[in-house]
């Protein structure tokens, strides 16, 4: 295994630790990155993104057919295939069920930065009508078309799809769109709510947009790998064990 491909593949499942521990999302979500120089990307197996190991990760073509690795495949795999081929800019997606998110799409709330960290959604997150899972390439296309050349979009009773130019950024940047939905919920309830301004939110696009090197970036990065860390006792990857049903479980293959 190559160095690029085993570092992905552990960067990976940091990022979906991540995700599960920032609360961003919990059984249900997943991250990809796309594979430099060939035309497919790295997605976990079908694990809730807390219990993610770099084991766990496969190689997907762009078709979002297996190219290696095992175990069972995300049934909504097709909204990664969509978004790599709609959006040649886009190195890296994550799906999430974020609950505020969702709450915000149930009462037709588009987001807006409430909070200047959210600066990279300053053309706003449009909301997507469609709130089954999008499991072939026409449904998911769709949903990455609503999106058009912004930088997530909400899916109705559903969740959200962030991408990003680098994992670390797709991660983060979806941790700071829950964030800031929680934010604009509490704010809603208080009254009139207003955005941080456009152009300020551009000022920090053009400034901060996929560079890791900002002190910023490696205080929150640092900040969530430690989360991790702690809520895993030491180990990043560590799990507990398996569950043992009391009885055989019946498991449709989905
Ligand atoms: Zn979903």
């Amino acid at each position: 295994m190559s160095d690029t491909l085993e570092h992905l593949k552990h960067e990976l499942a940091v990022a979906s630790r991540i995700l599960d521990v920032s609360g961003a999302t919990s059984a249900f979500g997943h991250i990809s990155v796309r594979l430099p120089g060939e035309d497919a990307f790295l997605i976990p197996a079908a694990r809730a993104a807390g219990l993610v190991r770099p084991e766990d990760v496969l190689v997907v073509g762009m078709d979002g057919q297996r190219r290696a690795g095992e175990g069972t495949m995300f049934v909504e795999t097709p909204i990664h295939a969509a978004a790599y081929r709609l959006r040649p800019d886009v190195q890296s997606v994550a799906h999430t069920h974020s609950e505020m998110c969702v709450a915000l799409s149930v009462a037709d709330v588009e987001p807006y930065p409430a909070h200047m960290t959210a600066y990279r959604y300053y053309d706003g997150v449009p909301i997507h009508p469609e709130g089954r899972m999008l499991t072939n390439a026409a449904m998911a296309e769709a949903a990455i078309a609503a999106m058009g050349a912004r930088n997530a979009v909400l899916l109705k009773w559903h969740g959200a799809i962030v991408v990003a130019p680098t994992l670390h950024w797709a991660c983060l940047g979806a941790v700071l769109l829950e964030y800031n939905a929680r934010l604009l919920v509490h704010a809603r309830q208080l009254g009139a709510t207003s955005f941080f301004p456009r152009e300020h939110s551009l000022e920090m696009f053009a400034a901060y947009e996929g560079d890791e090197g900002t002190q910023a970036y490696h205080r929150e990065w640092d900040y969530w790998v430690e989360r991790v860390r702690q809520a895993n006792g030491g180990d990043l990857f560590h799990l507990h064990g398996a569950y043992e049903p009391v009885s055989p479980r019946v498991l449709r293959p989905d």
